[in-house]
């Protein structure tokens, strides 16, 4: 492995702008069949250790983001269970597959973390699976553009809040019982909780929560020791964007918008959450960590 998260690159030219296909796939999308493909660091996440013997449960680890945190993991020596659709399945063990031959335990756990039992259930599933809970990544996410609150339907303000924002309450319910001191809980924000776009009214507001729900959860659960911190991805490649989350027009140039002038990849995420997960971040809590190709969070 020549190239890794260690090569000094111009991070402007590091990867291509994305030229996304004037087509959008039903929802959820799948990165088997994201074009352009993804980098999740599968020929790039270089592990150096800083995880061995961590057990992790990473919701919506199939794909995306979640995927590439999923193989970071992997490789710094921790054992994986991860959440999905079940529609997903493709994507699960592809990840699954970088899981094992990083050497490392992967636990796929199916279902709809809409509903409150599939929450707790996934976490008893990977603390029964794992020997144990130390990392929970509430990454799971909904993202539909709709243009005109007139037009925004009743069930979809619902379903995105009870995915983005009721499913962070039962997950955590669920695992902080079996967290120990040192243990952390990391949840995907967005820019979007910053600079809410018109289009995403209802997506916008559960990034919001979740930096509401973070920063309180972090001073109640710190004098246990457990840390709570948040990544905040800007404009990144992933297959939530061309299945709904963002009309043609916006794909076409995603990401150029940013002072980097391009989108981001899933694996220039992982290293936030493994630097979050990690015991280096012993004096982080409460923090927003932003990932956005230099887009404010103001
Ligand atoms: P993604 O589509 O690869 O991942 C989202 C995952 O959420 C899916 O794989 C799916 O498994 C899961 N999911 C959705 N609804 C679910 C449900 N009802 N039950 C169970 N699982 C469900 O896309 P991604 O961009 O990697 O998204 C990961 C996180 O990153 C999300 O929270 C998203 O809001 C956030 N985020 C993404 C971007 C971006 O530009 N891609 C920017 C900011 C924040
Ligand atoms: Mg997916």
């Amino acid at each position: 492995m020549s190239r890794s998260q260690y090569t000094f690159e111009n991070p402007v030219t590091r990867y291509p702008q994305v030229e996304a296909p004037e087509e959008q796939v039903p929802e959820p999308g799948h990165d088997t069949q994201l074009t352009p493909s993804a980098d999740h660091g599968e020929e790039t996440y270089r592990g150096s250790s800083r995880l061995v013997g961590r057990k992790a449960l990473i919701t919506g680890g199939d794909s995306g983001i979640g995927a590439a945190v999923a193989i970071a993991f992997a490789r710094e020596g921790a054992d994986v269970a991860f959440t999905y659709l079940p529609e997903e399945e493709d994507d699960a063990q592809h990840v699954r597959n970088q899981v094992e031959t990083a050497g490392h335990k992967a636990v796929l756990i199916p279902g709809d973390l809409s509903h409150s039992s599939f929450c707790s259930q996934a976490v008893s599933t990977a603390v029964r699976e794992l020997g144990g809970l130390d990392i929970l990544v509430n990454n799971a996410g909904k993202q539909l553009y709709c243009t005109d609150i007139v037009d925004l339907p009743d069930e979809q303000f619902e379903q995105t809040m009870r995915t983005n924002v009721f499913a962070l309450f039962h997950l955590t319910k669920a695992a902080v019982p079996h967290l120990r001191p040192g243990s952390t809980i990391i949840n995907t924000t967005s820019v979007q909780a910053y600079l809410p776009s018109p289009i995403l009214l209802d997506y916008a507001t559960t990034k919001a929560a979740i930096n509401g729900f973070t920063k309180a959860l972090a001073a109640q659960l710190a004098p246990k020791g457990i840390r709570v911190n948040a990544v905040a991805p800007g404009p990144i490649w992933t297959p939530l964007q061309p299945s709904g989350g963002q009309p043609n027009e916006k794909l076409a140039h995603f990401g150029s918008q940013t002072p980097l002038g391009r989108s981001g990849q899933p694996a220039e995420l992982a290293p936030a959450y493994v630097f979050l997960a990690s015991p280096e971040s012993s004096y982080v809590a409460g923090e927003t960590l932003a990932v956005t190709g230099g887009m404010p969070t103001p």
